[in-house]
């Protein structure tokens, strides 16, 4: 087909917005044959037959139109119940609580409904790629607050002080984090209340990975003394139940926020699946069980190649949660982009470069232990052979 000059037709917005990073890497890696993905940042679990059951069901039964915008209403409560018995925060189904296409709909209505143009959004980096491009197609403009290995990635008060100025509106947290695993505890999340508090700034805080904590549970930020009324928490179902391709996740938040909110959603989205609503419904009734053996899991598969990647010559700290190993590359003297495109051309491993995650992710991989053990002594045995050459 005879192509139109983009120049003319694209808006400025969307040439200003490059592409992400991660998805060059699948695309190289899905071309060979033989490849051992890390890459990939999703469950290496089906969805439990239960859950899929319950969309059946709700199909059957004729459940097949639009719900509410904000969700069903069913699911709404389940969802307020859930959060109010493993993190204690309190939010009514009616109006503080939003479902959404997946946690990435939630990030963006939540920026676009939350940041005019000159506003700036802090974004602890390493972060998930999504974040800052999000911020800037709300015409915000995106911070980046660099985190540090030496603390093993977690945010502290210091850092997050030092880069707050006048046009400072937001910070969004990310832990569990994707990329770094880092976790933050009760007393870590105080200091930086007090920080937040004392400049008046509202909060994203992104949980989707709140259920896979392995060494102490999740502590919510909003679960904080006066944090709840300046906290948009946004999680979901794609990781906690392995429903990456169900696309559902949620809102939760002060109500004229996510009032705010609504209106986009009601806009741009409508409401999201019926079908998928209705499994999330059992997910949350009935998916404790299944939760709880695939965090054992992910457990026994961190602690595994956590150790394995600092016996090869990889140092890396424990994550706390989520299920990515951050591992350091500097001995090997290439920078994350060259490792990661050697590495897949040499031995057949893929991972994603540091470099993608934004500031500070230069010097570092991830490396994702969602895969069978058996991939994983695989791809050790093969990091370890590409890594020894380098050192
Ligand atoms: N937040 C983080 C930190 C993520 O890692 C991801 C998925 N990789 C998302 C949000 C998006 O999740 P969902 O599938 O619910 O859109």
């Amino acid at each position: 087909m005879k192509q139109l000059s983009s120049k003319h037709y694209l808006s400025e917005t969307a040439r200003s917005i490059k592409p992400s990073g991660i998805r060059k890497f699948f695309d190289l890696a899905n071309e060979m044959e033989g490849v051992v993905s890390l890459g990939v940042g999703e469950p290496d679990f089906v969805t439990s037959w239960n859950i899929c059951e319950a969309a059946y069901a709700s199909m059957e039964s004729g459940y097949t139109s639009y719900s509410a915008n904000a969700g069903l209403l069913e699911l709404r409560q389940e969802i307020s119940a859930y959060l109010q018995k493993q993190f204690q925060l309190e939010y009514k189904a009616e109006k503080e609580i939003i479902v959404t296409t997946g946690a990435s709909q939630a990030i963006d209505i939540a920026f676009r409904a939350l940041v005019d143009p000159g506003d700036e959004v802090l974004i602890a980096e390493p972060g998930f790629v999504a974040y800052a491009p999000i911020v800037q197609l709300a015409g915000g403009t995106p911070a980046p607050v660099p985190t540090t290995a030496e603390n093993h990635f977690k945010l502290t008060a210091e850092q997050l002080e030092s880069h707050i100025n006048e046009k400072t509106k937001m910070i969004l947290l990310c832990f569990p984090n994707n990329p770094t695993g880092a976790t933050l505890k009760r007393e870590e999340l105080e200091k930086l209340s007090t920080v937040i508090r004392r400049h008046d700034l509202l909060v994203l805080s992104d949980e989707i990975y709140a259920e896979l904590s392995y060494d102490q549970s999740h502590c919510s930020i909003a679960s904080l003394p006066e944090m709840a009324e300046r906290t948009v928490v946004i999680s979901g179902f794609s990781k906690a139940f392995a429903m990456t391709g169900w696309r559902l996740g949620y809102l939760a938040g002060p109500e004229p926020l996510l009032q705010a909110m609504l209106k986009i959603h009601q806009y741009t989205m409508m409401c999201a699946p019926t079908i998928a609503q209705h499994g999330a419904l059992e997910a949350l009734r009935n998916g404790r069980e299944d939760v709880d053996k695939m965090v054992a899991s992910y457990r026994r598969r961190r602690n595994y190649f956590v150790k394995a990647s600092n016996r090869i010559g990889l140092p890396c700290h424990m994550p706390g949660g989520a299920f990515y190993a951050f591992p350091s590359i500097r001995e090997t003297g290439l920078t994350s982009e060259q490792f990661a495109e050697q590495l897949l051309k040499e031995e057949k491993v893929a991972v994603v470069p540091g470099s993608v995650f934004g500031a500070g992710g230069e010097g570092y991989v991830r490396c994702s232990y969602a895969a069978s053990m058996e991939a994983l002594q695989t791809a050790i045995e093969r990091i370890g052979r590409f890594v020894e050459k380098r050192l």
